[in-house]
């Protein structure tokens, strides 16, 4: 969609916003903006204020439960999902019955994308809780019509007896689990990419369907193609993968996407992402600073889709670069290094802080008969790719703990 469709749209979605919004109506009255067409050019909209996470909890902090960015009486919500609250308190988020079908929209185009159609079967495996991103496939996956087998609750054994008995095709989880459900198919004797159908996984909540390692590890054990997907409770649904699989695209019909230098805040090809959503009306964001470190390619995908690409999609968030001795380094870059290592089935990351200097020791669990020698080759990978020097430590298998959602595999202990 051009930058004029998309003003136009975001006209639409202004026009009762400014009317009944409190938070959005306060925000932008004190930016000058009255009336939607104070905004005719893409310039105008580059002058509207962003939105940041903490403005939007402070505000639910200060009219709890569900804040002020309410465009439409309480009764007129349909679903209420929360965030994890991996960064600060969750925020609880409210759909309306348009506002949820445009989720199920946004999710559509990501299986049309990866070329996921009517006659697959689906299985979204997760325990279905507060966390909006599965909800959302799953109703995205009805509105497509496809076979949806229903699994909250069930242990990943039953669920892959599940998935073979049905003969699912397409498999929605995070990556992490995606792995999980790999190692506790190949416990329990099944090889999943002989024995299921599975061709397509598709992974949120996490980068690692686009960090090269985890995505050949998935696709390795599953016998199938891994899309990425990226997106956020209070954003939407905002990535597409396409079947080139060469980064993430924005879905521009759907969102206003920005990339801003970090340091400047001057438009760039890397930067943070930042988003209008344009089909949320009831409770939307508006130039809403995501915290999502993102690269945009230069080049244009073979897939033939218009909408900018992003390279390696979500590379890591902001807010969680860890600084050791000085290096800003990235969660996402030290997972891709690790299980470069086929022999790796888990591992775990702390910093801490000796008298003066971080430390940063890895935990692996590794079915190497020489397990040490995995561990001097990890260290060796991460003194290659970072110039970091790192303690790693060989754990019994089992020793590490597994995930269903999203890994916590990283701590940092030092209070900075
Ligand atoms: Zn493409």
């Amino acid at each position: 969609m051009d930058i004029i469709t998309q003003l136009l749209r975001f006209h639409e979605m202004l026009a009762p916003v400014l009317e009944t919004n409190t938070f959005y109506k306060q925000k932008l009255t004190e930016a000058g903006i009255k009336n939607p067409n104070d905004i005719q050019t893409f310039s105008d909209y580059q002058q509207l204020p962003f939105t940041t996470k903490d403005e939007l909890s402070a505000d639910q902090v200060a009219h709890p439960p569900y804040g002020t960015n309410l465009t439409f009486p309480l009764d007129y919500y349909t679903c209420l999902h929360q965030t994890s609250g991996t960064t600060g308190s969750p925020l609880r988020w409210l759909d309306t019955r348009e506002s949820w079908d445009w989720w199920g929209k946004c999710w559509r185009d990501i299986y049309a994308a990866a070329g996921v159609t009517s006659a697959d079967r689906f299985m979204i495996a997760f325990s279905f809780g507060p966390f909006i991103g599965f909800w959302s496939a799953y109703h995205g996956a009805q509105q497509l019509g496809a076979l949806t087998i229903a699994n909250g609750g069930l242990t990943s054994e039953q669920r892959i007896r599940a998935i073979i008995r049905n003969e699912v095709t397409v498999v929605i989880c995070t990556p992490t689990y995606a792995l999980r459900l790999a190692e506790v198919a190949e416990q329990e004797g099944v090889n999943l990419s002989n024995d299921a159908k599975v061709r397509v996984t598709i992974h949120a909540g996490e980068p690692g369907a686009s960090l090269p390692a985890t995505k050949q590890r998935i696709e390795d054990r599953w016998g199938a193609r891994a899309y990425d997907h990226t997106g956020a409770t209070e954003v939407g649904a905002w990535g597409v993968m396409c079947r080139p699989q060469a980064g993430v695209h924005l879905n521009e019909d759907e969102f206003i996407c920005e990339v801003l230098d970090t340091d400047t805040g001057k438009p760039a090809d890397e930067g943070e992402l930042v988003i209008t959503n344009l089909g949320r009306i009831g409770m939307p964001v508006i130039r809403y600073r995501t915290g999502d470190y993102v690269k945009l390619k230069a080049t244009t995908c073979e897939c033939g889709s218009k909408h900018r690409i992003l390279d390696g999609g979500v590379i890591g968030r902001i807010d969680n670069a860890i600084i050791v001795r000085g290096l800003n380094i990235y969660p996402a870059t030290i997972e891709n290094i690790i299980l470069k290592f086929p022999d790796v089935n888990e591992f775990t990351v702390r910093v801490y802080r000796t008298e003066t200097l971080d430390e940063l020791e890895i935990q692996i669990e590794s079915t190497n008969r020489n397990p040490t020698e995995t561990a001097t080759a990890v260290t060796s990978a991460i003194r290659n790719a970072l110039g970091l020097r790192t303690i790693v430590r060989v754990v019994p298998h089992g020793t590490l703990p597994r995930y269903e959602l999203k890994s916590k595999r990283f701590t940092d202990e030092r209070n900075l």
